[in-house]
């Protein structure tokens, strides 16, 4: 499998040409043609096997396919993250292939200030957000952003979201997206309640693993 099989248009192919990838890893190789075609996809895939970028490449081709592309300012496309440490990686590669397109991506995460998250999401609007799941929740309370133009949703590491307690916030999310986003969800490991969450969020989705 070459990135030409994706039938990315140049702007992304540029941008991995500038990552130096050689060719996609196997999560991407079965993952992103998937998700392009529109299924939902569960991935069982760690950490080093390429997954952001299985979800954030499609996750552009989404955004860019929006005719309203500057209507409205909730994220288009909604990235869920366990960690801080995690939300500010995703967000830096998810900059590094959005900077060839004018998508506009913020990171919203528990412990950075809400006020500034707040401020930003408000005055700037976003296309992509990359947040963890209890703050995003608040953000839509104080109605600093919404799920209105959501279309396209990620969970990431469900696995360890469970771990850490954000099993309602993660439910709460998914009923929040509209029901006809496009879902993809990745996790280290098929636990008892990533498989519920997988039942719940995703319809019928291509199975992948790394
Ligand atoms: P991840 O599993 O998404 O955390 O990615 C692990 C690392 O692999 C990151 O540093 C990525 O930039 C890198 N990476 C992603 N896709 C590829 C690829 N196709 N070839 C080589 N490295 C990649």
């Amino acid at each position: 499998c070459s990135f030409a099989h994706f039938g990315f248009d140049e702007y992304l192919m540029e941008a991995i040409r500038r990552s130096e990838y050689e060719k996609p890893t196997p999560i991407q190789a079965q993952a992103v043609p998937a998700a392009l075609s529109g299924r939902d996809v569960l991935g069982i895939a760690k950490t080093g096997s390429g997954k952001t970028a299985a979800y954030l490449w499609p996750a552009i081709v989404h955004i860019m396919d929006q005719p309203d592309l500057k209507e409205g300012e909730g994220p288009i496309a909604l990235i869920v993250v366990p960690t801080r440490e995690l939300a500010i990686q995703v967000y830096q590669e998810a900059k590094r292939f959005c900077r060839v397109y004018n998508i506009n991506v913020i990171c919203a995460y528990g412990g950075g200030s809400k006020y500034e998250q707040s401020n930003e999401l408000q005055n700037e609007g976003a296309e992509l957000v990359v947040c963890t799941p209890g703050r995003i929740i608040d953000l839509v309370k104080i109605e600093a952003t919404n799920f209105l133009r959501t279309t396209f949703l990620v969970f990431d590491e469900a696995d360890r979201m469970f771990d850490m307690g954000f099993e309602a916030q993660v439910k709460s999310i998914s009923d929040h997206v509209r029901s006809d986003r496009h879902c993809l969800m990745f996790s280290a490991t098929f636990k008892q309640k990533v498989e519920r969450l997988a039942r719940d969020a995703l319809v019928d989705p291509v199975r992948v693993v790394q």
